[in-house]
């Protein structure tokens, strides 16, 4: 079968796919106070059938995993409809989501039925208020009906996103480590990445991926076992508390690029494909597959696409000039 390897001999087999740039929160290192393009008219986003016929293509150049993405997916109507349509393509493995859950309630059971295996979900605190401050106007008790929505409709492991901000949320990373045991989520710590509204002034708060790591294991002890990095973690460091199913992750974009083993392309909600999450290189597919384009050459332009990936990100030497890139456009 056909396969994607890029340049450097990466194999790419994961397709993130941002459904919306649009989201109900507006979480400070993520989105602009009035949100992302306002402007932006209905026809220049894919629609599902669109959007399913670029994946199909991806499914058949090797690609196993599909998370959507976004801007927030649930904020976009009858997403479980996509699922359904992307899971009629029996090479896909996995078909992720990443959530902020405030819709989850009301959406896991028939994303679940639809064909999802797993979702993950953004939160940056387990305060009320802080986590409303954070979001600017998010509801902490609804996001978490909404993991256990997720958890009951059978979309397991439920994976917590807590993206650590030094000040702000710092003092809750050994809480979330309980929250993790107690509810029965995998945790995983994330350092601010300089992408999104805030751009670079989001460094302001970076907090170091080792310092993280350290006060998890200070906070557990001995029972903090590595697992083993497999090439489709990407820039996640995973490990195990023993004794419990529990499972953290700690995600160092920043201040140790993993690049090398890269396995992922990006496909924004106008058709972009990008490349990279910190670099330029991208190739426009929506206006080919409206100009009637047929899948054999829809595959080859992904093959060229690919060629272009670059060899990594330059976060953490160009951090103080990195342009400004919309993370809602990138999916994260
Ligand atoms: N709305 C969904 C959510 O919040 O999960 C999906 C889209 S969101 C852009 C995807 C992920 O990107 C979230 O986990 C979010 O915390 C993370 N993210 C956004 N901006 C970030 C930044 N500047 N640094 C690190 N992570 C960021
Ligand atoms: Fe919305 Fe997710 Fe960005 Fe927060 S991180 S503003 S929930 S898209």
């Amino acid at each position: 079968m056909a396969e994607l390897i890029d340049p450097f001999n990466r194999k790419i087999e994961y397709l993130r796919v941002s459904v919306t740039d649009k989201c109900n929160y507006r979480c400070g290192y993520c989105m602009p106070p009035q949100g992302a393009h306002p402007e932006g008219r209905h026809t220049e986003y894919l629609d599902y059938d669109e959007i399913a016929r670029i994946v199909a293509a991806f499914a058949d150049l090797g690609v196993k995993k599909v998370r959507l993405t976004g801007g927030e997916p649930l904020v976009r109507k009858g997403l479980p409809e996509l699922v359904a349509l992307l899971r009629q393509h029996k090479g896909l493995e996995t078909l992720a989501l990443s959530t902020n859950a405030h819709y989850l309630d009301r959406y896991a059971q028939p994303l679940a039925e639809a064909g999802l295996d797993r979702v993950n979900v953004s939160l940056d605190s387990l305060r009320p208020e802080r986590f409303t401050a954070i979001t600017r106007g998010g509801d902490l008790h609804r996001v978490l009906r909404g993991i256990e929505a997720a958890q009951q409709a059978g979309l397991n492991p439920v994976k917590i996103n807590m993206v650590v901000m030094k000040g702000t949320n710092d003092d809750e990373i050994e809480a979330m480590v309980d929250f993790a045991q107690t509810q029965g989520v995998e945790v995983r710590f994330i350092e601010t990445m300089p992408i999104g509204s805030a751009g670079i002034s989001v460094m302001d708060q970076h907090y170091p991926a080792d310092k993280i790591l350290a006060r998890v294991q200070a906070h557990v002890g001995d029972k903090l076992i590595p697992l083993v990095t497999r090439s489709h973690d990407g820039p996640a460091r995973n490990y195990r508390i023993a004794g419990s199913q529990t499972r953290i992750g700690v995600i160092s974009a920043v201040s140790q690029h993993f690049c090398e083993t890269c396995n992922r392309v990006r496909l924004t909600a106008r058709g972009v494909l990008a490349l990279c999450l910190g670099q330029e290189e991208s190739v426009n597919l929506r206006d080919p597959l409206r100009g009637g384009i047929s899948d054999d050459a829809l595959k080859e332009l992904i093959v060229e696409a690919i060629k272009k990936k670059p060899e990594r990100h330059h976060f953490n030497e160009n951090v103080h000039n990195i342009e400004f890139r919309q993370m809602v456009s990138l999916g994260g």
